[in-house]
């Protein structure tokens, strides 16, 4: 059973009983497994005996994606499909507007299943389905631990008001999601023949993605290589999540670009947990995972305006920082400068070498190359454009609620106000002195080096 704070229905239609499949629009949760959305769309086709189809559109002109998130997407559906086989249900993978074809596709199916996606693309491309469909449509949300509306119905002012909130339903809402076997039915619409997933390059090409920010063999996208990961860190990683966090070279999960693309799910992590002692490190990457992760859906969600300098931030931030917009920057560089690393601060630019290259820049140095561009840039509104620019464009788990999130957060946002300083005003600052004075920076300059 999917709990119901899961499933959101957009319309109040009957089920076209005269329809002749249940579809699947994929979109958020890229797996096939642990996926409440796919689940479900199993227990309706079963319940009116129709077969499903899981479908995905895949648009070249999303925006903000180039060639490293386009391959790890294609990795991922790959996976997806190989996932689908082995349980028996039909996939079909094309190049369209994802909306105009799902509303296509909806004519003839008894009912539409989707996932839910926090962010303005996500919810407009839904919103338009929904207000066209003829058919019943649901939204079956599987990226949070917690479903966000059973949480709290307003923008949470920071983790401290989440977190009791967030706790106190987790026995509700962390349970083993049971696979439901699937009994093949053949399917009578036509459909055209799904994209090839068997070679990629020739995807790619026929793609036509902008080739500017090149793939990555750092991370390599799907449930599978999802898996590895999470393995790799609960065997090596969580025992010493507590006392090496945040730091630039600290054992994390590396798991943030597939729970971005929805190739492993939040709550498969939350139950892989389970088997382990309480501790201290448990506890530490739990807060991470659930409550800051689910902070920034809060924060996506109720303030569609995530992404704007003006709306984004509270009052106090926002006002300080322009009383200090004209306090005078030692030092002041252009996007150019910063995208190609050429700062005075080794620090600094070894962050965003990293981040380049590996498509994944450390936690804790996300913080300080966050602060340090509002430092060297002539305006918080600047630095905040050339941020979210940043981020979206190399992070392999970019363009996510928490990208928006943890720049706001650079700028006040989820925090409180500290001493009052040039430029900062009384917005929280970081300096080089405290990475030294935590971290063998040596070691991390050196990594950063080796790539
Ligand atoms: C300026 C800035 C930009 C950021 N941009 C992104 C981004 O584009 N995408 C992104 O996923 N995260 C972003 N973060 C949050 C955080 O840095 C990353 O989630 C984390 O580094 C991912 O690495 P990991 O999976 O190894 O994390 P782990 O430490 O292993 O944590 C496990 C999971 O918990 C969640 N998590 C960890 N730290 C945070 C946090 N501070 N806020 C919210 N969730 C968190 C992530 O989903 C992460 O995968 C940003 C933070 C800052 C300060």
């Amino acid at each position: 059973m999917i709990p119901l704070e899961r499933i959101h229905p957009t319309n109040s239609l009957l089920i076209r009983f005269n329809g002749s499949f249940v579809l699947y629009w994929m979109q958020a949760s890229v797996r096939s497994s642990c996926n409440h959305a796919l689940e479900y769309a199993l227990e309706q086709a079963a319940l009116l005996n129709q077969p499903l189809l899981v479908f995905f559109g895949l648009t070249p002109n999303y925006p903000e994606a180039n060639a490293r998130m386009y391959r790890f997407l294609l990795e991922g559906l790959s996976a997806v499909q190989t996932g689908l086989q082995a349980r028996d249900i039909p996939f079909q993978l094309e190049m369209c507007d994802p909306p105009t074809r799902v509303l296509e596709l909806s004519q003839q199916a008894s009912m539409l299943v989707t996932d839910r996606g926090y962010l303005r693309l996500a919810r407009a491309w839904r919103s338009r389905v929904a207000e066209q469909i003829t058919c019943p449509m649901l939204e079956v949300e599987s990226e949070a631990v917690v479903p966000l509306g059973a949480v709290s119905n307003k923008q949470e002012y920071a983790a401290r008001t989440l977190r009791p909130k967030i706790h106190k339903l987790l026995g509700r809402f962390v349970l083993p999601l049971t696979a439901r076997a699937y009994t093949p039915q053949p399917l009578t619409i036509e459909l055209p023949t799904s994209l090839d997933l068997s070679d990629l390059d020739t995807l790619m090409a026929r793609l036509e993605v902008d080739p500017s920010v090149p793939a990555v063999t750092t991370f390599l996208g799907g449930e599978l290589e999802a898996r590895k990961h999470l393995n790799l860190f609960l065997e090596q990683g969580l025992a010493h999540y507590a006392e090496g966090r945040g730091g630039p070279l600290a054992r994390v999960s590396n798991l943030s670009p597939y729970l971005h693309y929805g190739h492993l799910s939040p709550l498969e992590v939350v139950l892989s947990l389970q088997e382990f002692p309480e501790s201290d490190a448990k506890a530490a990457f739990l807060e991470e995972l659930i409550v800051r992760r689910e902070l920034s859906f809060n924060f996506c969600w109720f303030n569609p305006n995530y992404d704007s300098f003006e709306a984004a931030l509270p009052n106090w931030a926002k006002l300080t920082l322009q009383q200090h917009a004209d306090d005078p920057r030692a030092h002041l560089y252009t996007l150019t400068q910063l995208e190609s690393a050429q700062t005075h601060d080794p620090y600094w630019n070894a962050a965003q070498l990293e981040m380049v290259k590996t498509g994944k820049m450390s936690n804790y140095m996300r913080m300080y190359w966050g602060k340090k561009v509002l430092e060297w840039t002539p305006s918080p509104q600047i630095a905040w454009d050339i941020l979210i620019y940043m981020n979206n464009k190399y992070e392999l788990d970019g363009r996510d609620p928490n990208s928006f999130t943890g720049i706001a957060w650079c700028f006040g946002n989820h925090d409180r106000p500290w001493t009052r300083r040039a430029i900062f005003g009384t917005v929280r600052y970081m300096n080089a002195a405290g990475l030294e004075r935590k971290f063998d920076m040596k070691a991390y300059l050196k990594k950063v080096n080796d790539l």
